[in-house]
Order: C-alpha cells, then structure tokens, then sequence
C-alpha cells in the first residue's frame, strides 16, 4: 500500500477522517507515489480552531523569537535538502538542479525573512492638537490561510509560512493536490524544531472540498493564494462573506520584447532558458515575443535553433536535460489545443508542435509559433508550457501598446542596449515587474505583484512582508 499522508493539527499528525484520498502521481511515468486526503470541512474547522487557540500567546512574543523559529526550520530543510529535492522532482516533474535550487532557495527565504524580526517598523505622525501623539503599529492579523499551487510547491509553502510567521500570525496551509508529497515531509522536518503546537497547521485536499472550507471560515484573518486567475476569483467571491483580507498571486503572460538594437544572441538564450525552465510553467516567464521588424528573421532563426535543441524527458533518468514531463495529462491537452488552435488560425510552427510520445510522461515538444495574430488565444492566454508566440511589431510604440493589451500584469521583459528605450518600457509598460536583458526570475527581496488579473497585493521584500501585518493607529493625549 502507498503511504497515506496524515494532516498536521495542532502540533500532531492526524488521521484524516476523509474517506476520500486523492492520488499522488510522478508525471514522467504515471507511477502512484502516496496518497493525500481531501479532507472535509469538520477536520478543517479543527485546523483553523487550533490555530486560532495559541494567536494570541504567539503574537505577543517579541518578533526575535518567532524567528527562532523559522532559523529552525531553515537548518532542516538544509540538511535535509537532497531529499527534499527529489521528492520534489518525483511528484512534480522539475529538473534536479531546478529542484536543487528551490530547495536552497527555501532555506534562504526562511532565513530572510527572519532577519526581518528586528525591522518591523510602525511611524509616529505628527499631530495638529498640542500634546497629542500619533502612533502607528503594525500587528498580526491572526489566522492566515495559505493555499498553494503545484509549481514551485516547497518554495511558496516558505513564501507563505515565513512572512505570515514572522509578524505574529499563525498558519494553516494547504498544498496542491498534485504535490502533497514535500509538504509532508516539510512539516515532517517542522515536527522535529520546537515551534509550539497549533502556529503552522497543514491539511492536505481538493481545491473544491479543503480549499472552499478554508477559504468559507469566518475566523481567518488573510487568505494568501497563488494559482489560477479562475481559482482567485472563485477565493475572492468566497472572501466576500466574511470580508476577509485577501492577497492573490495569479497567472501571467509575459510579454518580451526585442528591439533593433537589442543583443540577439543574449535576448534568444534567456528568452529560451525562460520558456523551457519548469517545462514553461512558471508565472513569471516569458509567454509572448514581440521582435522588431528589422530583427525578425535573425531572432526567428536562432530562436527556433535554441528552442529546438533544448532536452527534455525523465528528469530522473538524466540529469542533463533542460525540463521534464508537464504536471499532469489534463495542463498537456491544454497546451496541445492552444497550439493546435494557433495553427488553424495561420500560425507558422517553426519547431515542435506536437506532444511527445516517450512511452509515459506527459511531454510537449519545444515549440515556436509565428503568424500570431494580437487578438489570437495564444498571445492572449496563459500557455503554462513549453510554447513561445511571436508577433513582429514595427516600433517601440507599437510593441507597448501590445505588450499591454494584455488580462494579465504579472512580469515582462525588454533587450535593447538603449538607456533610454530601456527607461522608456519602464515608466510605459503596465506590469508589476520589468526585466531588462536579464532572464525572468525576482529576488527575494524585490516585490512580486501582479496588476490586473495577475493578482492583489504581492509577495517578498519589505512590501510583501507588511501584506501580513494590520496597522493600528493610536492616539495619545499627553
Ligand atoms: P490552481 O488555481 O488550479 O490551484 C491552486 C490551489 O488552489 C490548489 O491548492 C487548489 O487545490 C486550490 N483550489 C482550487 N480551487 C479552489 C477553491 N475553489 N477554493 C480554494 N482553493 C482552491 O492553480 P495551479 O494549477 O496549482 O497553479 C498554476 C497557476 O498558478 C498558474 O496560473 C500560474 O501562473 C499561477 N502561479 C502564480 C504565481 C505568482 O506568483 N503569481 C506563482 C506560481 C503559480
């Protein structure tokens, strides 16, 4: 029998008292790796209570303490990394060296955000009435529900848990269905620190069953979300009952765009690198190219090269390759339509464009499609593959104006070697972050939001810190 994984409550592995299990799979081979339940709303009611009961005694201890506590989880995770980094791979179907790095990226996050303990910093205003002080703090919110996506799934459990944790608020979370399998032995590793029972809780399930129970509840204080625009939406609308604080990081369609004078040969690789890494399912990366008219066939050429020869099949088979299978057969028929579609509209493939038969696995060729009209699926929705449009544009101007008709307002990208050009897509371009002749990837210290559909409110750095926080004003009369 596979192993069954066990909600986290108040400090203990619980049974779930779901009779319904959701299967874990490896998208490489279809092979079953554990199952997780969906549990039911009674069992999340007990998660949201236990975090409820020890709000208050974690939120008055000094900030310093609490990230103890995330320096203790950050020295499991590190030892512990190899492992980590495999489950990660099994379940999820990354590269090992992507899944290396998510790890390490994990261990640091927690640790940043630690440092933020002594930095949480509230303003005094000054007042129009003599003898009056104004006062702002910032505190916890209280309970945070966190629900995660399958595609970094280690990474943003710390996304979410370190930030919540460090100013005071205690944590349910809930992982993917897809990817329960490092959640499990994250919480595995927290159960080994000394983090007081009740401030992070886990509970594993649907999106439709644990995820609306969670997202139902009145007694949460900020439901913090990446996923799906139509996922977001469905939090919003059950946020609206209780009027319970929100923070959504939703999808993207990067748009990337190369100007005359741009350098070819840097724009193809990180444009490539950007498209193939995680199978091209990533929210931040490059999902659109608009080239100038004068660099079109030079650009074409060496992407459809570079694209071409990228390597993929089971990452656990060869660790030299650049992606692996796709997470699951239903985001593969996905992203086999969009492209079949973008083809019968007059879209020119000029490599790939079929899925790929390895045996097993969900693969999809690298694949670049021309002839893509502005107005096209394919420049207009999310791919989540390993598919790159290209539309030719004939200036700057034109190239904004479309790079910003656009649902989404995650990333985007520019190469030129003009300052001022540079400069220009800066203050122009209507997206939450710009890239210029650099690959699509943020800092933990930057601030990652999206505008319109991509999101409310943003994640790391000081900015995404504070999302966690409430502000109190308080008048004192001297
Ligand atoms: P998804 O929306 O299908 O699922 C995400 C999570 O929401 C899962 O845990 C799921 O169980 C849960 N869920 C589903 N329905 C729910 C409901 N009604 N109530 C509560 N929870 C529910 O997304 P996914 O397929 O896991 O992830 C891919 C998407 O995530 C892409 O669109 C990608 O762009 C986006 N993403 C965004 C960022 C970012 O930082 N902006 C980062 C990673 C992924």
């Amino acid at each position: 029998m596979v192993t069954r994984h066990k909600n986290f409550i108040n400090g203990k592995f619980v049974d779930s008292m779901s009779a319904e299990f959701v299967p874990v799979l490896n998208p490489a081979t279809g092979e079953v790796l554990a199952e997780a339940p969906d549990t039911q709303p009674p069992q999340v009611g007990d998660a949201i209570a236990a975090a409820q009961k020890v709000q208050r005694a974690w939120e008055v201890r000094p900030a310093i303490e609490r990230a103890g506590y995330l320096r203790q989880i950050s020295a499991k995770v590190r030892e512990n990394a190899s492992a980590l980094a495999k489950t990660i791979v099994a379940e999820q179907g990354k590269t090992l060296s992507l899944a290396e790095i998510e790890v390490q990226f994990t261990a640091d996050y927690l640790d940043y955000m630690a440092e933020w303990a002594r930095r949480i910093e509230g303003e005094i205003i000054t007042s129009d009435n003599p003898g009056e002080n104004i006062f702002l703090f910032r505190q916890a919110i209280g309970v945070v529900v966190g629900i995660l996506p399958w595609n970094f799934p280690l990474f943003l459990i710390a996304r979410k848990l370190a930030p919540a944790l460090v100013t005071g608020n205690t944590i349910v979370l809930k992982p993917s269905e897809e990817t329960p399998n490092n959640a499990a032995m994250f919480m595995e590793l927290l159960a080994q620190t000394s983090m007081p029972a009740g401030v992070v809780n886990m509970v594993f399930g649907r999106g439709a069953t644990t995820g609306s129970a969670l997202c139902d509840s009145p007694n949460v204080g900020l439901l913090s979300f990446t996923g799906s625009v139509g996922t977001g939406s469905r939090i919003m609308a059950a946020a609206a009952k209780n009027i319970t604080k929100v923070n959504l990081e939703l999808g993207g369609k990067a748009p990337a765009i190369v100007m005359p004078d741009a350098d070819i040969d840097l724009a193809v690789k990180a444009i490539v690198a950007s498209r193939v890494i995680n199978a091209g399912q990533v929210c931040n990366c490059a999902e659109r190219v608009y080239v100038h008219r004068k660099v079109e066939d030079e650009f074409v050429a060496k992407l459809t090269s570079n694209m071409a020869a990228s390597r993929f099949g089971n990452p656990m088979e060869d660790l030299s390759l650049e992606y692996g299978p796709l997470i699951n057969k239903a985001g593969l028929e996905k992203v086999a339509g969009m492209v079949m579609r973008a083809k019968a509209a007059g879209g020119t493939i000029t490599t790939g464009g079929e899925i790929a038969d390895l045996g097993k696995g969900n693969y999809y060729q690298p694949t670049v499609i021309t002839d893509v009209a502005q107005d096209s699926e394919i420049i207009q929705s999310e791919v989540f593959g390993p598919v790159i449009p290209v539309h030719t544009v004939g200036d700057m101007d034109e190239a904004i104006e479309k790079a910003n008709d656009s649902e989404y307002g995650l990333t985007s990208s520019i190469y030129t070697r003009d300052v001022g050009v540079a400069m220009r897509a800066c203050n122009e371009l209507k997206f939450g972050e710009t890239y210029i002749n650099r690959h699509n990837f943020e800092a933990m210290q930057g601030f990652h939001a999206g505008t319109r559909k991509s999101g409310i409110g943003g994640a790391d750095g000081k900015h995404g810190l504070y999302e966690y926080t409430q502000t109190h004003i308080v008048y004192l009369q001297s």
